[in-house]
């Protein structure tokens, strides 16, 4: 089969709000930008988004404190020269969306309204109702492609073409004909955003397979700090569909079975507004104890009702339709019933302050960046606050964007050819899914790793659990070996595709797991019954694993990098 190769200065892997604001810029300097993305761009995560993105915009905050609540978030494992920079660069990044067409609630006096999120000492989540994410990704979507960025949209993005330290492009097919091509660049992104859907209950997409992270994996480049999943307090009882932190930072207050504001022993002073990591223990602590709501005990109920009709109708008009559509239950007549839910991924793939990614904790690839939720700058450590988020992506974004310009215009980077046989390791991974005759089924194989990894890897962990986790991920690597799909055609095979991204579950799942097993201790999302304290000593520092041929895992640490906000207890 021929490989068409197509030229490009810059290659940006994902549309989401990182993809799409680093390819505006690109494209506005003049340099020849394709952006591939395996759904349309307006499918992207970023735009299931409903809270808000964080900026010290009002005049009794201030950036100073932005910072202290983000690093005091992460249970001090965020590098502060990160956070100091996305934080004093929030206003600016808000004001520059908002010109651009962005459409936030605002204040009757004009200005943007803003709301309290959990761990955050003001109300500072400026917010579109609670369709955030959404008007952020149509704005800049717009935005990218009134500049005539050159869009592939529903191609799937394979591999990557890494050689000598260099990215020299990535390897894709069509996934309307299973056509394959080689985009060959100057540099590639990635912006592949997250990868909660290992895990059972999940908050995410159906897309957010961590395909980006695998890829980069699978030559031998590391990846860091993957054992820290952020577990959101709210998901709807049963599936984890997300319910805003906005139903919390307008005053939802949680009660168990018994009727208790159970916050009260957890967070006494924060309340249902202390941080994520917080929260879903305390919730989850509540149903294991056996005083959980619903039919099967396995929820806890947020009440709403006390706001009433029309702040609801005002501020929450999408998170009551997911409730009366997905439970049944509105939220203007009575209590909602949630759980925890695997929302967010502090982990990724490491990059300097820049988005140069990184070869070892010290060296950089050559050509490679990246940028939003798959990467690890690290802002947000061992646990995010709720709309630091969108900031990065959107800041982070755009920066990685100038700064590839910047790269290339002082000539660090040029144009590496590729070659036909660059895409061998794709047509053969594609090959071994069409054709392979096994017994195993994908989507069985995707049911028993995710619901292990919820129980063994999720909000609680012991090196029990784990080590039962680690057994079932080299159980599941060998039957995947055995796999079969049923379709063997070449237009939209979505049993293809999924065969596919189950490949890279399995493998960055194995990155979260070895990670947990290594880190005895606990820390922002990461909470081990069998080592419940942070250990500063032995562990204020990052997780950099490699992964073997055989599946196996290399872990080395790298420094974090402090600053002005010396680690102290993280108390609410
Ligand atoms: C339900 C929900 C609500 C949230 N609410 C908030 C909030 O209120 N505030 C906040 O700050 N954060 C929130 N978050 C988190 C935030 O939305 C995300 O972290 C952020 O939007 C990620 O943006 P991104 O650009 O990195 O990736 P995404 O928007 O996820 O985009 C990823 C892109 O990568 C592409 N892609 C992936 N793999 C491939 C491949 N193999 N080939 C080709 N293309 C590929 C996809 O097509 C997509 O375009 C929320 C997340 C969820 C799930």
């Amino acid at each position: 089969m021929s490989v068409q190769i197509h030229k490009y200065d810059v290659v940006i892997v994902g549309a989401g709000l990182a993809g799409l604001a680093a390819a505006r810029e690109l494209q506005r300097a003049g340099k020849k930008v394709a952006v591939l993305t395996k759904l349309h761009p307006l499918r992207s995560h970023s735009g299931a988004a409903q809270g808000g993105v964080n900026a010290a915009l009002s005049e009794d905050d201030d950036i100073e404190l932005h910072m202290f609540d983000t690093v005091k978030g992460s249970d001090y494992l965020a590098d502060q020269d990160a956070v100091e920079l996305m934080c004093s660069k929030a206003p600016e990044t808000i004001r520059w969306i908002a010109n651009a067409g962005a459409a936030f609630s605002r204040n009757e006096d004009g200005t943007i309204a803003q709301r309290p999120f959990g761990g955050q000492s003001k109300p500072r989540a400026c917010y579109a109702k609670d369709r955030t994410g959404l008007t952020l990704l149509q704005t800049i979507y717009e935005q990218a492609d009134r500049e005539n960025v050159t869009f592939f949209d529903e191609w799937y993005v394979a591999d990557i073409i890494y050689e000598d330290g260099v990215v020299k492009g990535v390897v894709a097919y069509n996934i309307r004909d299973l056509e394959p091509a080689i985009f060959n660049a100057k540099a590639v992104m990635f912006a592949t955003g997250g990868y909660a859907r290992a895990f059972k209950i999940s908050s995410n997409a159906h897309a957010n397979t961590g395909d980006g992270l695998s890829i980069v994996a699978r030559h031998g480049l590391p990846l860091e700090d993957m054992e820290f999943v952020q577990f959101h307090p709210t998901g709807l009882a049963g599936s984890g569909i997300l319910i805003s932190e906005a139903a919390r930072g307008e005053g939802g207050r949680l009660y168990n079975s018994l009727g208790e504001r159970f916050m009260e022993k957890y967070a006494p002073e924060k309340m249902e507004l202390a941080p994520r990591d917080v929260v879903s223990r305390a919730i989850t602590k509540e149903i294991l104890e056996g005083r959980g709501v619903g039919p099967n005990k396995d929820a806890v109920a947020i009440d709403l009702t006390h706001l009433g009709e029309k702040i609801i109708m005002e501020r929450l008009p999408e998170l009551r339709d997911l409730a009366i559509t997905f439970l049944g239950q509105d939220m203007i007549k009575e209590p909602i019933h949630i759980a925890a839910t695997a929302h967010y991924s502090m982990g990724g793939i490491p990059v300097d302050i820049d988005g140069h990614v990184k070869k070892n904790p010290n060296e950089i690839v050559r050509g490679f960046y990246a940028a939003g939720e798959c990467a690890c700058v690290s802002v947000h450590g061992a646990n995010r606050l709720g709309a630091n988020s969108l900031l990065e992506a959107l800041f982070f974004g755009r920066h990685v964007g100038k700064h590839i310009i910047e790269d290339l215009e002082s000539n660090k980077l040029e144009l590496c050819d590729a070659k036909e046989s660059d895409a061998d390791r794709m047509l053969n991974e594609i090959k071994f899914c069409m054709n392979n005759n096994g017994t195993e089924s994908v989507p069985k194989l995707r049911s028993e790793l995710q619901e292990s990894m919820t129980a063994n890897a999720g909000v609680f962990r012991t090196e029990e659990t784990l080590l039962k986790q680690r057994k079932i991920l080299k159980e599941l690597r060998e039957r995947y070996k055995n796999i079969r799909i049923d379709d063997k055609s070449k237009i939209f095979n979505t049993d293809l595709q999924e065969a596919i991204e189950f490949g890279h579950m399995l493998d960055y799942a194995t990155f979260i797991v070895e990670g947990a097993i290594a880190r005895k201790e606990s820390r922002g999302a990461h909470y081990r019954e069998d080592y419940t304290k942070r250990d500063d000593e032995n562990f204020l520092k990052h997780t950099f694993a490699t992964m073997n041929e055989d599946g196996s895992i290399n872990i080395e640490y790298g420094d974090v990098k402090l600053g002005k906000f010396e680690p102290q207890e993280r108390t609410y």
